[in-house]
């Protein structure tokens, strides 16, 4: 699947669409999931045109990548999650291509926590 410039987050980069920020770097963007699963929400994506973890871990540099994981750690320090800073940790999720489900084709890790959130799966289901 070729990367579509005009997704959603794509347009959120470019300023054409709003969000409500949560920090940002120099290669890096995070921001309010719009449908939040968890009191905290937050989505991390890179700024450069990358499909999903697949591409990014392919094709990114090594400047974007640690600085993909040090805005995460940010955005979990500045939501209150972060061990270090008195929260109770937090859960990083990724789906990348469709068995994962993944909706919108540019890289995010999704940051949630603010209380617990379970286990990581539940058993498969047929047709889940
Ligand atoms: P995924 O299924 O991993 O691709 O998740 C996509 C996520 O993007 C969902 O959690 C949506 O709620 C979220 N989302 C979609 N549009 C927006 C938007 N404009 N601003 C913030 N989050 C969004």
């Amino acid at each position: 699947m070729a990367y579509d410039t005009n997704n959603i987050f794509a347009r959120i980069v470019r300023g054409e669409i709003p969000c409500k920020k949560v920090c940002e770097s120099a290669h890096t963007l995070a921001f309010e999931d719009i449908n939040p699963q968890a009191p905290v929400h937050v989505l991390v994506i890179p700024k450069g045109p990358y499909l999903n973890h697949e591409a990014f871990a392919a094709n990114a540099s090594d400047a974007e990548i640690a600085d993909f994981h040090r805005t995460i750690l940010e955005a979990a320090r500045k939501t209150g999650v972060a061990e270090g800073e008195g929260g109770n940790g937090y859960r990083l999720i990724t789906n990348s291509g469709p068995d994962a489900h993944q909706e919108v084709p540019h890289y995010h890790v999704h940051v949630v926590g603010g209380a617990p959130v379970g286990r990581m799966l539940s058993r498969r289901r047929e047709g889940a």
